[in-house]
């Protein structure tokens, strides 16, 4: 963050808390859909779903098919329910991604009952005016659909267009669908009408689910809503100062001079503008928040940058954080900013943020990250044969020949991936398995067996194991490749032997010795065996058990892999409940296999992918 230009905090525990809010206004049985449609209103669809669904979310809305094979790219399981009207051309993705649309027309019903078999929720418009069967001749259409052979009528549904500040019209959307469920003779498995507005202030009779959006994100569609519901808001923006400068009485500051200092002023210069999504109608207008301070915005926003009047506070320097957004305060709130241009909560929060990084915060600690390009790749976009294809091609325009090139293409891949691979110090079967068990010595600690395994080439007769308490002086070790294991003790214990052990150590089936040192801040643990000498340069198999202590108030453990490697599988047992695995993979697939069975959650790769240096995995608890 220190270096980021612009970033967005996104806070897991606050969305929690807000679903936790909405839960106490559900009706007896009413499950809950989470609405991620573009990105989740910025926060990203991924982790929301994964949280929502983690809280209990039965189902998922997007705005499209390609919203919701992204997530199922990314390894989400739950049915997704496309909420807007879908195109014919999209009904093979819609199929192969086991995709829910939703029909408005009796036409599309038809094309979908044409491609195979589908489950479908219908859209009823009860007087938003939008997507939908009119709610005066529903009954008829439904009616056809429901003699489709190969249509599923799974849910009916409807939108309010004013849950928020018209009760009166709100009960009559309400009741112009119960009366067309009063002549259904269907009885589809989801009803469903409630936004996240109309659950605080509207009950609909026949409704079982309910499709929350807005308010799960900590942003009050009204501020009537304020005394019956506590939400929390869920991002922050923030960004740093760039430059301050002084302007001298009259001088004009921004595009068209639209702000001329009425006296000497200091000023500061933010590196964000209205690409990164923060509003150009805040111009002159908006407040940003900084060391507790408000700063108002003066002149006009520009693409990139904006400037702020610092004049009243000489203390604030270059670097200091922004806040632009959130924070919990009412000044800086989506609510208030977007007040302040008549702008709508729905699209600032959209539109925040697009060239930041995000960061996912749960109980006050970063759990992880996503990248500043907002579009995900998908592996089709980077396959190995377009990537090839690329560097083909760029050697036959160096060559000048493609038979040629081809040939180079050829010899190139087969040396680096064929014949040069054993020569790379690489991992192969990488097994690594941690255990966490109550332990009678020490109760604030959970006692830790460890076990890693792998095959690697074997380059010395010797290799280390190696622990310390801090970070900087583990980090010393991660480039040496005489060291074949790193754990990193909690601050809170000391470097002892009883602390920190090995407790066995082979290589093939050759159990090694071992020999402690504590020097430096680190226990260096050497593994020798005089028959090693015989085996330097072949390819073995090593197996180092470890035993430790690791903290229960921790609430995260995080493991890293740091060797290029190829075939990983982590596995974390433990009794603790609601343990969560978040993998942090570089490589070609970032979406490892997670299972979770038997109190032991484990994360594999297939045997033959690779996963880059930087890859980990945080458990959180
Ligand atoms: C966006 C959307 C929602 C969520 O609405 P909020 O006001 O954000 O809770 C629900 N249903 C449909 C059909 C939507 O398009």
């Amino acid at each position: 963050m220190k270096y980021d230009r612009s970033w967005t905090e996104i806070d897991l525990s606050n969305f929690e808390f807000n679903l936790n809010s909405l839960k106490k206004y559900f009706y007896p049985q009413a499950d809950f859909m989470q609405i991620v449609k573009a990105d989740a209103y910025g926060h990203g669809a991924y982790q929301i779903a994964r949280k929502a669904i983690e809280c209990g979310a039965i189902s998922l809305g997007v705005a499209n098919v390609q919203e919701g094979i992204l997530l199922r790219y990314q390894g989400i399981n739950v049915p997704i329910v496309i909420l807007s009207p879908s195109m014919e051309n999209e009904i093979d993705l819609i199929k192969q991604n086991d995709i829910i649309p939703s029909v408005s027309t009796l036409e599309f019903a038809k094309k979908l009952n044409e491609k195979g078999n589908f489950k479908i929720h219908i859209n009823v418009d009860t007087g938003m005016g939008r997507s939908g069967f009119s709610y005066e001749n529903a009954l008829k259409n439904i009616q056809k659909i429901n003699k489709l052979k190969n249509i599923e009528i799974e849910g009916i549904f409807s939108h309010f267009s004013s849950a928020e500040d018209n009760q009166e019209y709100t009960k009559l959307q309400s009741d112009r669908f119960e009366k067309l469920l009063d002549k259904i003779a269907i009885h589809p498995k989801f009803i469903h009408i409630s936004n996240s507005s109309g659950v605080i202030t509207f009950h609909n009779k026949y409704a079982n689910l309910v499709r929350l959006g807005l308010l799960t994100f900590g942003v009050y569609s009204n501020k009537a809503l304020k005394s019956k519901i506590e939400i929390k808001p869920v991002m922050t923006f923030k960004s740093h100062i760039s430059q301050i400068k002084k302007a001298k009485q009259g001088y004009p500051i921004g595009y068209n001079r639209t702000f001329i200092s009425p006296k000497a002023i200091k000023y500061a210069i933010l590196p964000i503008g209205y690409a990164d999504g923060y509003d150009f109608l805040l111009s002159n207008n908006g407040k940003v928040k900084i060391r507790d301070r408000i700063c108002d915005i003066i002149g006009k926003i520009s693409m990139d940058l904006t400037a702020i009047d610092v004049t009243d506070n000489p203390e604030l320097e270059i670097g200091d954080e922004v806040v632009l957004l959130g924070d919990d305060d009412d000044i800086i709130s989506v609510e208030n900013l977007t007040s302040l241009y008549h702008g709508l909560s729905y699209e600032m929060l959209a539109q925040i943020g697009r060239r930041a990084k995000r960061y996912y915060k749960e109980n006050n600690k970063i759990i992880d990250s996503s990248p500043i390009l907002r579009r995900d790749f998908m592996p089709k976009d980077f396959s190995d044969s377009k990537l090839g294809n690329i560097i083909e091609t760029a050697i036959e325009q160096r060559l000048q020949s493609k038979e040629i090139a081809n040939l180079v293409h050829k010899d190139i891949l087969k040396r680096l991936f064929v014949e040069k691979d054993r020569d790379i110090h690489y991992r192969r079967n990488f097994k690594h398995s941690i255990k966490f068990e109550d332990s009678d010595e020490f109760p604030d600690y959970f006692l830790t067996t460890t076990n890693l395994s792998f095959s690697k080439k074997l380059q010395n007769d010797f290799f280390k194991v190696v622990c310390a308490k801090s970070e900087a002086d583990l980090e010393k070790y991660f480039l040496r490749n005489d060291v074949e294991y790193r754990w990193l003790l909690d601050n809170s214990i000391d470097l002892k032997e009883m602390y920190f052990s090995v407790t066995s150590v082979m290589i093939d089936n050759t159990e090694l010795y071992n020999e402690m040192k504590i020097a430096n801040g680190c226990i260096e643990i050497k593994c020798y065996h005089s028959s090693l000498k015989n085996l330097v340069g072949k390819e073995v198999d090593f197996s180092i058990s470890t035993k430790t202590y690791y903290p229960k108030n921790s609430k995260q453990l995080s493991i890293y892999i740091i060797d290029m490697t190829k075939g990983v599988n982590i596995t974390f047992e433990s009794k603790l409940k609601d343990v969560e695995a978040i993998p942090i993979f570089s490589g070609k697939n970032k979406f490892p296999k997670i299972t979770n069975k038997n109190n032991i959650i484990s994360i594999s790769t297939d045997k033959d992918e690779w996963v880059m240096p930087t890859s980990g995995v945080v458990f959180t608890y």
